[in-house]
């Protein structure tokens, strides 16, 4: 389904022009800014390559924007691919071969690497090399390539799937959170700037509070806020106008939308508040379990609607609230 509050990159984000360049314009998560600002530091007084970077988090968040930043921090160049387009070691071979001194690779969704391209990653983080497999049967012979210095950053959205061995060559694990509401008023206002568009701190408040704890869902209602304000000429989005559009685009005061009350109603109607299984929920939905977990859960759960227990998932007080519904009597939320 083509979801308006879909965290996954879509063509009309633009995602490119909203971008901040630097550490200093990034906003929010200020522990893996910190973090990040303190190692880009020490690696260029060492005057080596920054050790490689692992950014865990969902999707628009911010790990790409991060990875050309601190290429960008470290006054180095910039390649990027990802997991599923890296078919064959000889791929692989051919970026890390083609790489500058002390460049950054970024790789995202590193968790989707084919096993044996992922094989080659080890000794070329490690020690900067290439084994490569030259010919065939009895006459096949290794040869080692050496590497240019460079640092690897991986993404991933699901830190469960990256192999220890992967992880553990990653110096530098930075984890992403989603965004308060606050720093999502800074991101709209920064957003609202770029594109030429007056906003009002209530109409950025209305935008930021339902866009689910994510910059790249703020950017996308942002410009569909926009274009309802265009065709009602209005001069400015304030709260009411913001209000008005994101109702219209059934995106409710939290940010949920037609899937998220859905899933809710669901477990209130079908299954009296649960516990549930995600299986069963996949099914009655019509959805992957994948999408189920990954996608529509994350948020339910960080907003205290919903609950991932051992024997399910199951409705809180505050999910029953807003279904407006009270919990049967019986129920323990
Ligand atoms: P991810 O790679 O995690 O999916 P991106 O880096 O592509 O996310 O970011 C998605 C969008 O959100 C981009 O348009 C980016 O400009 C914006 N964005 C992300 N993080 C921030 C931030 N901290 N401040 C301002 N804008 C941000």
């Amino acid at each position: 389904a083509d979801r308006m509050i879909a965290p996954e990159r879509k063509a009309e984000d633009a995602d490119a022009a909203l971008r901040p360049k630097t550490l200093a314009e990034f906003i929010g998560q200020k522990a893996a800014c910190d973090n990040l600002r303190v190692f880009i530091e020490a690696a260029k007084g060492r005057d080596d390559a920054l050790d490689h970077v692992m950014l865990f988090g969902p999707p628009g968040l911010g790990k790409t924007t991060l990875a050309q930043i601190v290429a960008r921090e470290l006054g180095v160049g910039f390649r990027a691919t990802s997991g599923p387009v890296i078919a064959k070691a000889g791929d692989l071979a051919a970026l890390l071969t083609n790489l500058e001194d002390g460049d950054v690779l970024f790789i995202d969704e590193i968790h989707r690497l084919n096993p044996t391209v992922e094989e080659i990653l080890y000794p070329a983080m490690e020690d900067r090399a290439l084994d490569l497999i030259i010919g065939e049967g009895p006459s096949a012979r290794s040869v080692r390539i050496d590497l240019p210095r460079f640092t690897l950053v991986g993404a991933t959205t699901r830190q469960g799937l990256i192999t220890t061995p992967l992880r553990d060559r990653f110096g530098i694990p930075v984890r992403l959170t989603f965004y308060s509401i606050e720093e999502l008023e800074l991101v709209v206002r920064r957003a609202a700037s770029l594109l030429d568009l007056p906003i009002t701190d209530d109409g950025a408040h209305e935008i930021a509070a339902r866009a689910r704890g994510t910059p790249r869902i703020a950017g996308r209602l942002l410009r569909r806020v926009r274009d309802f304000a265009h065709v009602d000429g209005s001069q400015q989005v304030d709260a009411k106008a913001a209000d008005a559009a994101l109702t219209r685009l059934e995106v409710d005061r939290l940010g949920l939308d037609m899937m998220d009350r859905r899933y809710l109603t669901m477990i209130a109607d079908i299954y009296k508040g649960g516990p549930v299984g995600v299986e069963t929920l996949a099914a009655g939905l019509s959805e992957p379990r994948d999408t189920i977990e990954e996608v529509i859960e994350p948020y339910l759960i960080q907003l205290g609607l919903v609950a991932r227990t051992a024997r399910g998932r199951a409705l809180n007080a505050r999910g029953w609230k807003h279904l407006g519904l009270n919990p049967p009597p019986d129920s323990d939320s």
